[in-house]
């Protein structure tokens, strides 16, 4: 029987490449998304896979829209927590407006996805979460204090979870991608990316496929043995030790 996965953001950029990796890796696949259905419609037509609508950082819509995925399609057995936003500004001048909703979406988020599906995990004996942390949630990084804090929170709860899971048959890892070709790098302005560009020492931006890859690796039966655990996939901008 084909393995479910749940893939958050699952509609555009590294979210969609996700989810199209796991499609031809033999999954039965739902992608989540908050709002931009006419993507999400046209990635569901495009990989004939299925596209749910619900807020990752609200708690009773996780829990409301795992329940209609697991009717659908099965007991999730591939979480992949990817779904996330920016909001960006230097700190001294941030509204805690933009702190909340980055906490919220980015952080929060792996609390009202995960803890609906661990049990089940547990109890079946086996599970896979990946989560999708960020570079600057291991470097840190000037005007981003609330999303680096987020995704360096992402990181702690994929080293404590993966220990609690460990004797369970379930893995929680997270990969951290250095800057990749999509919408939301598309949002930061020529001047800065270019100096980002120069600053990537693979001399390009990562693409959405490449993050795919190591996702579905940490997907499969065979990642069993890898758990708690950060991948780092940023073309050597930063060498996390
Ligand atoms: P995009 O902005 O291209 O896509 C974001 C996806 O997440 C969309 O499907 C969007 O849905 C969905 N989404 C956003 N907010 C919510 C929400 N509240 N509830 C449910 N779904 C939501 O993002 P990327 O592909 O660039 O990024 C994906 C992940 O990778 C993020 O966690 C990001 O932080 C991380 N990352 C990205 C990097 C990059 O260079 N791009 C670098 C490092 C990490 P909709 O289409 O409806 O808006």
């Amino acid at each position: 029987m084909a393995r479910v996965a749940l893939v958050t953001g699952g509609t555009r950029g590294i979210g969609k490449a996700i989810s199209a990796r796991l499609k031809a890796d033999g999954f039965k696949v739902a992608a989540n998304y908050a709002g931009n259905s006419e993507a999400a419609d046209a990635t569901a037509k495009e990989l004939g896979i299925s596209v749910y609508k619900w807020d990752v950082g609200d708690a009773a819509q996780c829990a409301e829209g795992i329940a209609k995925v697991t009717a659908d399609l099965g007991p999730v057995d591939v979480l992949v927590n990817n779904a996330g936003i920016t909001k960006d500004g230097l700190f001294h001048k941030m509204a805690q407006e933009k702190w909340d909703e980055v906490i919220r979406v980015d952080l929060s988020s792996l609390f009202y996805m995960t803890r609906p599906v661990i049990e089940g995990m547990r109890e079946r004996g086996y599970g896979r979460i990946v989560n999708i942390t960020s570079i600057n949630g291991q470097k840190g990084q000037v005007g981003q204090v609330n999303y680096s804090a987020a995704k360096a929170g992402m990181i702690g709860f994929t080293k404590a979870l993966a220990q609690e899971c460990a004797s369970k048959g379930v893995t929680v890892n997270a990969v951290a991608p250095g800057y990749i070709d999509t919408d939301m790098v598309a949002a930061v302005p020529e001047d800065v990316l270019k100096k980002i560009i120069a600053g990537i020492p693979v001399g390009r931006l990562g693409k959405a496929e490449e993050i795919a890859h190591a996702v579905s690796f940490l997907a499969s039966d065979n990642a069993g043995f890898m758990t708690g655990a950060t991948l780092t996939m940023n073309g050597a901008q930063y060498i996390a030790g």
